[in-house]
């Protein structure tokens, strides 16, 4: 989680209104009854956890920054809210003295409240940690990304209407996210991503070779459902294979071929048996051999196979 390695809220470029440590040691010599003694980085969290309240410091953004976000409904709460949001929303108790250390907490927080506020991650790149994924729409044309059909299909229509395409066909449907709820605004992510690396190669065919197949549009579809593929067309596997695919039973035999040994069979064994296999033939076939190429197989090895190749067959 970007919680647990976020930069100390109360240290890291805190601007003139919010307070820092030293702000705070400051306040307690003045007033040693005061629980913002108390309020180190460590007290802050904990004083946020107890209403199921994190921050949460987006990195993956051009210009960083820190959300407080609510862990029941994972979507950032405004610095004004954040200290009846738990209550309001989840019915979690917060007792008099609680609230007044939540809300010295949360004042004391470098942390933004709008979407206005903030700048959005690029296409195509993993989730946000820590903020709710939802089923919604993408644009085909732009970047803009909603929750509901409805709204797509008013997108479409407001700002794409020069396009001559059903507004069905003018949005796809994606996973996206957003930090706040009031006045969203979505953006796609790709769930897939999550926990690959940037040079991983599923990662880079989902940024480079994925968006350039979504937008081709010069491809003809099948015109029947008993079309083809093109490439079936060619390699005839279907026919091929047409005996190995009648069942189940014989369709996994079929699949079994090229799929690795498991875990429970042991590679030893696998290998040992195919070494046993090859053996037993190669046996069978070097007896039936003339006596010639039983002789070079002795002699030498390497020159049987072009011997046997110029040697007219008998
Ligand atoms: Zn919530
Ligand atoms: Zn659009």
């Amino acid at each position: 989680m970007h919680a647990a390695t976020s930069p100390n809220p109360l240290t890291d470029t805190a601007p003139p209104n919010v307070l820092k440590n030293e702000d705070v040691n400051t306040i307690h010599s003045a007033m040693p009854s005061s629980p913002l003694f108390k309020l180190n980085s460590d007290a802050v969290k904990q004083v946020l956890a107890d209403v199921s309240l994190h921050v949460v410091t987006v990195t993956s953004i051009p210009t960083p920054v820190s959300i407080i976000v609510c862990r029941e409904c994972r979507m950032g709460v405004t610095q004004k809210n954040a200290s009846t949001h738990p209550n309001n929303y989840h019915s979690i108790p917060i007792s008099t003295k609680q609230k007044r250390l939540l809300e010295e907490a949360i004042q004391s927080l470098d942390v933004v409240s709008s979407n206005q506020e903030l700048s959005y991650p690029l296409p195509n790149q993993p989730p946000i940690d820590g903020f709710k994924v939802y089923p919604g729409y993408s644009c085909n044309y732009c970047e803009f990304c909603c929750y509901s059909k409805a709204t797509a299909e008013k997108h479409k229509s407001q700002v794409h209407r020069d396009i001559r395409k059903r507004a069905a066909d003018t949005f796809k449907e994606a996973s996206i996210q957003t930090f706040f709820i009031g006045n969203a605004h979505y953006f796609q992510v790709r769930p897939e991503l999550e926990g690959l690396p940037s040079e991983d190669l599923y990662a880079v065919y989902v940024n480079t070779i994925a968006p350039e197949l979504e937008s081709l549009t010069n491809i003809n579809g099948p015109v029947s459902q008993h079309e083809l593929p093109l490439l079936l067309k060619e390699t005839l596997w279907h026919q091929h294979l047409h005996d190995y695919v009648q069942d189940t039973k014989t369709t996994s035999t079929l699949v079994s071929l090229v799929k690795p040994p498991s875990a429970l069979v042991p590679y030893g064994a696998v290998l040992a048996r195919l070494i046993n296999m090859y053996m037993h033939d190669i046996r069978q076939k070097a007896q039936k051999a003339d006596v010639e190429v039983k002789y070079l197989l002795i002699e030498c090895p390497r020159s049987v196979f072009f011997k046997s190749i110029l040697r007219p067959s008998t």
